[in-house]
């Protein structure tokens, strides 16, 4: 921190200088990181495309990686994780997210219907690891479906810029041609070396029909076991494309981005005793399911933001008891520790401060 800035935070106990700045304007901010809307496209009738001019203190994003971006719904911060589309080396700084509105999703629905040029986002710097190898490999097969085109669609417009002369193959799973995000840009993607499949599970027309199987993995892309395979999409492809690469021996080479948790599997043995949210002063019955959904179910509205473990919104206290952690298996039993709502789940009595 600079002495100016050290100065500027002591004048400005206990609120901290942005709570000033912001005043004058949101994008003024020295230590909280913003995004603005610089312009608003839909491309598709359920998704939106924004592109976002980040603060100074923007680190920039590598192309496959995520940023946190909150908004302020009805007075409450919520805040959700949305992956860059566009290239990681644009030459003016900015980055697009194509957000996708879910039927009953508060945010991707607030977006939809809220997005302006010059609204300001919270975001945060780009983090995780879905992340293409340096040097790049000279066979690369990029599998999407539905809102997960754009961590790979940032990673072949990356590939475009650098000049890549590997062999790709962009395979898109979506609806009907109308739900493709970003179509025209990503026809003009194609070149010598890119090619774009398009396969529809529900219309004619595409380059493929139906779900994913080894058939398409063939079709699109007959070099694919000496390839690189990059997956994002909905769970039902993801599962499709794991269970044909494993009976094929090629799980190695295949490194995936989830956008939704996998379905939680119940412990009937675990699921004894009650959890309560002691600040809250509610008890339940142990439902077997996890921390975030029991206190959803309680009747509780604990900030979360990607429901899988990655993000640390719902963090909390678990004052006593034991909690399982769905994606490592590991059981933490000791008294005051900060445990993630949304991967835990009880093991008999547990007490959260919440
Ligand atoms: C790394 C990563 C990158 C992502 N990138 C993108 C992207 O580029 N584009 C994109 O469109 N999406 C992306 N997502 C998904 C995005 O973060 C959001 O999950 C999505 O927009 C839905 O958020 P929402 O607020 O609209 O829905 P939510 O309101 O969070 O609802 C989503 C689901 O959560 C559950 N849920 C919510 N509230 C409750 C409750 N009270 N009780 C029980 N269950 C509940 C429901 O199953 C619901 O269907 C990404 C996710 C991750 C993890």
């Amino acid at each position: 921190m600079t002495a100016g800035l050290r100065l500027l935070e002591a004048l400005a106990t206990p609120h901290g200088v942005d709570r000033y700045l912001e005043l004058v304007h949101p994008m003024l901010t020295l230590r909280e990181l913003r995004g603005e809307v610089t312009s608003v496209h839909r491309s598709t009738p359920d998704t939106v495309t924004l592109t976002i001019r980040p603060t100074r203190r923007w680190r920039g994003f590598t192309a496959g990686q995520y940023v946190r971006i909150s908004v302020d719904i009805d007075g409450v911060r919520r805040t959700r994780c949305y992956s860059p589309a566009t290239s990681q080396h644009r030459a003016d700084g900015r980055f697009e997210l194509t957000v996708k509105a879910h039927e009953s999703g508060l945010v991707s629905q607030w977006l939809h219907r809220n997005a302006r040029t010059g609204l300001v986002l919270g975001l945060s710097q780009a983090e995780g690891g879905f992340t293409l190898p340096t040097p790049r490999p000279d066979k690369l097969l990029l599998i999407s479906g539905g809102s997960g085109i754009t961590p790979v669609l940032s990673m072949l417009r990356t590939l475009a810029d650098e000049g890549h002369s590997g062999q790709v193959t962009f395979l898109h799973y979506a609806y009907r041609e109308t739900d493709v995000p970003c179509l025209a840009s990503l026809r003009a993607l194609v070149s010598d070396n890119v090619r774009l499949v398009l396969a529809y599970t529900d219309a004619e027309g595409g380059d493929l029909t139906g779900f994913f199987d080894e058939d398409h993995l063939r079709t699109a892309a007959p070099w694919f076991a000496d390839a690189d395979t990059y997956l994002c999409g909905p769970p039902g492809l993801m599962a499709g494309v794991r269970e044909v690469y494993a009976a094929l021996g090629r799980t190695d080479r295949l490194h995936t981005e989830d956008f939704a948790p996998a379905p939680v599997t119940v412990d009937a043995a675990e699921v004894t005793g009650a959890v309560t949210f002691a600040r809250s002063d509610r008890s339940a019955p142990n439902s077997g399911q996890t921390l975030l959904e029991q206190a959803e179910s309680a009747g509780l509205d604990p900030a979360f933001g990607c429901r899988m473990g990655i993000c640390f919104t719902c963090t909390r206290v678990k004052t006593t008891g034991c909690v399982r952690d769905l994606r490592t298996g590991e059981k933490s039993t000791d008294p005051d520790v900060e445990i993630q709502l949304c991967v835990s789940v009880p093991v008999g009595d547990v007490a959260i401060d919440l």
